[in-house]
């Protein structure tokens, strides 16, 4: 059975013997891209190659990207502990053509690696195409021999891939395995699309256009490909499941996860152990490049997903720090392959550490409240906006750490109450420096948490915040 590690070398070899360089995974922080927060896909450090601002001596190029989706357009976190598919962070294995090959090539690639190489069952799967590309369809009929029913067209932007308002663009095909009707859910474009029954494994950019300000488009003169597979995805199907979880190199960080609170890892917390397993290695890797937890920007959001993560251990009874203590197993499944894992070790174990001695304080106390809360509502009523911001205020619980919270308990906060307490905060906080002489500064001040916040990757400032330092 191919393990997550032995999958990642197939790919890279197999397009490596296809004339593709192995380029290392860039770091989590993008370099001079102030408008992603995280890399969250292969194709990130080659923007300037696909848009001819940069040249490098190789046309095709092959990666196992790290990558973050926690925050910004594509956000998995609410995923993470409620579908089998979606981690905040995961590996993304991908090909790359720079004006080189282009569909012909990319889709009998794509087949080959996954019938052949990894010997997929060809009957267990479907491809997706963008409704009005006859020309991808075609090639997948003569490459793969899939019947119609097979290749789905979808007229959604699912299938149209764009780098931004302007710039290449292009359809997508996606690849999806079939997991079997023992799963509910149903192929893609179906109501039932959402389920965990067809998971889609791989992504076929096919760079076709160029995208102008008003709209229009033409053909672009060197056509490129970008493709994205999800290793966790595909290591899944290998390994006979149909749960990223139960995979053997996040299996390993669950167990570990079980062993350090002896708690059953199949037992009713499971789910506390797959948001524990998934935080430990998205807060690990963050680490590793630099970000460290604080009250905005990247730092904001590595924060919350710590904080998620420590409640999650609160919920299976761990007395002391909990985090820090399965880094050596991550070390001893990642390290091989990232060894920024191995340098920053001692780094992130002392990192988790630190900031769940200080957030213990105020989580056990910030949990009572709550449960205090709820208890004096009636069933099935919003949390009110003020509770949810004097957690956020006094106890240090991001919004979306109660909400995750209340989600267990089919419940929600109401969030138009808590913006408003916190804009009630905020002036009330401008007055005051208003009286001391300092308000251009504040406003200044106020006013960038505003800025970032329109990016949408910051949740909220807690400069004021206790316990947060
Ligand atoms: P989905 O529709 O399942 O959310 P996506 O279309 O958002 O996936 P892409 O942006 O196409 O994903 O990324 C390429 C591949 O990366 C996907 O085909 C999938 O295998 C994998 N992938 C995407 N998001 C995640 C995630 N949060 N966790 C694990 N793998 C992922
Ligand atoms: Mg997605
Ligand atoms: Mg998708
Ligand atoms: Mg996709």
């Amino acid at each position: 059975m191919p393990t997550l590690n032995n999958i990642r070398s197939t790919f890279l070899n197999y397009f490596a013997k296809q004339g593709h360089e192995i380029v290392p995974s860039s770091p989590l922080v993008p370099r001079n891209d102030p408008t992603l927060m995280f890399a969250n896909s292969g194709m990130v450090q080659f923007k300037n190659l696909f848009t001819g601002v940069e040249h490098r001596d190789y046309k095709r190029a092959t990666t196992a990207q790290k990558c973050v989706r926690a925050g910004g357009k594509h956000n998995d976190l609410d995923n993470v502990g409620y579908t089998a598919r979606h981690h905040t962070f995961f590996e993304m294995l991908g090909n790359f053509s720079f004006g080189d090959y282009f569909k012909e090539n990319a889709i009998p690639f794509a087949w080959e690696l996954i019938t052949k190489e990894l010997d997929i069952p060809k009957d267990r799967l479907l491809v997706t195409v963008y409704h009005t590309d006859d020309e991808a369809a075609d090639i997948w009929k003569k490459v793969a021999g899939l019947s119609d029913d097979r290749i789905i067209r979808i007229p959604t932007d699912d299938n149209f891939w764009m780098m931004g308002p302007t710039g290449p663009c292009g359809p997508c095909s996606e690849i999806f395995f079939d997991h079997g009707d023992k799963y509910w859910g149903g192929p893609p474009g179906s109501p039932e699309e959402d389920g965990d029954r067809f998971v889609e494994i791989w992504n076929l950019v096919f760079m076709q256009y160029e995208q102008f300000e008003d709209g229009s488009r033409t053909e672009l003169p060197n056509q490129s490909i970008d493709t994205g597979m999800g290793i966790e995805r595909v290591a899944a199907l290998l390994q006979g499941t149909n749960d990223n979880y139960a995979t053997d190199l996040i299996r390993s960080l669950i167990e570990a996860s079980a062993d350090a609170t002896s708690t059953d890892p199949d037992g009713p917390g499971s789910v506390h152990h797959r948001v524990i397993a998934d935080h430990l290695r998205s807060t690990s890797f963050l680490i590793a490049d630099g970000v460290m937890p604080s009250n905005d920007g990247r730092g904001y959001v590595l924060r919350r997903i710590m904080r998620r993560a420590m409640r999650h251990a609160h919920l299976l009874g761990a007395k002391d720090p909990l985090m820090h203590r399965l880094v050596p197993s991550l070390v001893n499944q990642m390290g091989a392959a990232y060894p920024e894992l191995n340098r920053a070790q001692a780094l992130i174990e002392e990192t988790l550490k630190l900031e769940e001695t200080r957030f213990k304080q105020t989580l056990d106390r910030g949990l009572k409240l709550l449960d205090d809360e709820l208890s004096s509502l009636p069933d099935g009523a919003a949390l009110p906006g003020e509770a949810a911001f004097k957690l956020y205020d006094t106890y240090g619980f991001p919004l979306d750490l109660t909400q995750d919270a209340l989600r267990e308990k089919g419940r929600t906060v109401d969030t138009d109450g808590f913006d408003a307490a916190m804009a009630e905060q905020k002036a009330k906080a401008r007055a005051a420096w208003a009286g001391s002489g300092e308000a251009a500064d504040a406003a200044i001040w106020y006013d960038l948490g505003e800025t970032h916040g329109a990016t949408d990757f910051l949740g909220y400032d807690t400069e004021t915040a206790e316990g947060q330092v």
